[in-house]
């Protein structure tokens, strides 16, 4: 699907975690403005996703904070640049388009150093940009599947992994899958709209706000809806269409009848479509010089862990570092002929003006 009119801009990131978001700082710094694409819907990549709370102590200058800070900080960081978001979209396809024909957000012409990219989503939007930066660190997050064969063909009718239109269950024999925050809240949403509605969780134990827990108790105890211990271990589908899952408990297996399922098993990174962009890779991720952290195709750099070179360490100190050479060598590609001077922010007035400070 690409329907979209395109998107122009002098700068792509692709990736919103701690990576991406300070390579949107250091060429905001160089008078670069950028735009971040994530499939996830909020920023922070792996910090947000998989341990917003846990106490992070090897950021330079910063003892401690949790992941969840760091990345509010890098967000207060970057606002002076104000970036374009798009969240919630994935980043499908990196095309090469021919030379002269990439044109800057600044309608600064391409004078030939290379005819800039197009990069289209997954939801169509398309994106003319003169520079890539790829920050997709272990990849983007997909929802975990049941490893159950065909289920594949049930997507998006019986089988859902994100609810975009609640409306669409109304009436219907619902089952949802998993403990955490997203089943939960669902499971209440969901239930006075519903036709039934059984939660099915493999422990006792529930990883979601205790608030909603009780809430949901209480509707299993008036007899509302249905809550089983348990694990999926089959499915029911005929030519009519998908019946119901087979639910295995500590009493044996158990058939539910259902013609929708929610599955909310949290989400696992995917280096994905990035594999598929014709950059020369090492295993599931992409080889850069330490120079630029350009990648095999120049204008495109990749930063953070999704990138490799030999001595590479996984952290985001080194991301940082990362962000702020390929920030420069994009600068003297965005303009060529002219030498990206290094200023310092104590000191700079331009930096200042960039950051919109007045200091002393
Ligand atoms: C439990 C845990 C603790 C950690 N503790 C530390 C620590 O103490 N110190 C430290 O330095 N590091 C730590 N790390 C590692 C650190 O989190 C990573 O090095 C860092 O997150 C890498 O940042 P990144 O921006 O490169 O990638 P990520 O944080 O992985 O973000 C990448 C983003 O790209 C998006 N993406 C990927 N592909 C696409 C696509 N095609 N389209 C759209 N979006 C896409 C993903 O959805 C994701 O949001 C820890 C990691 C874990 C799991």
């Amino acid at each position: 699907m690409t329907t979209k009119e395109p998107i122009r801009t002098d700068a792509l990131i692709v990736g919103a975690g701690p990576c991406g978001l300070f390579q949107v700082f250091e060429l905001g710094l160089l008078g670069i403005h950028a735009r971040v694409v994530d499939s996830l819907k909020h920023v922070g990549g792996q910090c947000t996703e998989l341990y917003p709370d846990k106490p992070i102590y090897d950021i330079p200058g910063i003892p401690v904070c949790s992941g969840q800070e760091l990345i509010d900080n890098l967000m207060e960081q970057i606002r002076p640049f104000a970036p374009d978001f798009h969240l919630g979209e994935e980043a499908l396809t990196l095309t090469p388009k021919g030379d002269g024909e990439g044109e800057g957000e600044g309608d600064e012409k391409d004078n030939g150093n290379g005819g800039g990219f197009e990069v289209v989503t997954d939801l169509g939007t398309r994106f003319d940009t003169r520079t890539v930066f790829i920050a997709g660190g272990v990849g983007s997050f997909q929802p975990r599947r049941p490893k159950l064969e065909g289920i594949d063909a049930y997507e998006e009718q019986s089988v859902f992994y994100r609810v975009r239109d609640p409306e669409r269950f109304a009436g219907r024999s619902v089952a949802v899958l998993g403990g955490g925050d997203s089943a939960l809240d669902w499971t209440l949403a969901l239930q006075p709209i519903v036709g039934s509605l059984t939660l099915v969780h493999r422990r006792p134990e529930y990883r979601a706000a205790p608030a909603s827990v009780a809430a949901m108790k209480r509707l299993v105890a008036d007899g509302n809806m249905r809550e089983i211990i348990g694990r999926v271990t089959g499915y029911d589908a005929n030519e009519q269409g998908f019946r119901g899952i087979e639910i295995t408990t500590e009493d044996g297996t158990e058939q539910i009848s259902c013609d929708a399922v929610l599955v909310f098993w949290g989400q696992v990174p995917k280096l994905g479509p990035i594999a598929d962009w014709g950059l020369d890779l090492n295993r599931r991720t992409i080889n850069v010089d330490t120079e630029k952290f350009e990648t095999s195709i120049p204008g495109v750099y990749a930063i953070g862990d999704v990138n490799h070179y030999p001595g590479k360490k996984k952290l985001i100190l080194s991301g940082f570092h990362e962000a702020a050479l390929a920030a420069f060598a994009a600068k003297e590609r965005l303009e060529p002929g002219k030498k990206a001077r290094l200023q310092y922010t104590t000191t700079s007035p331009l930096m200042h003006e960039r950051l919109g400070v007045k200091p002393d």
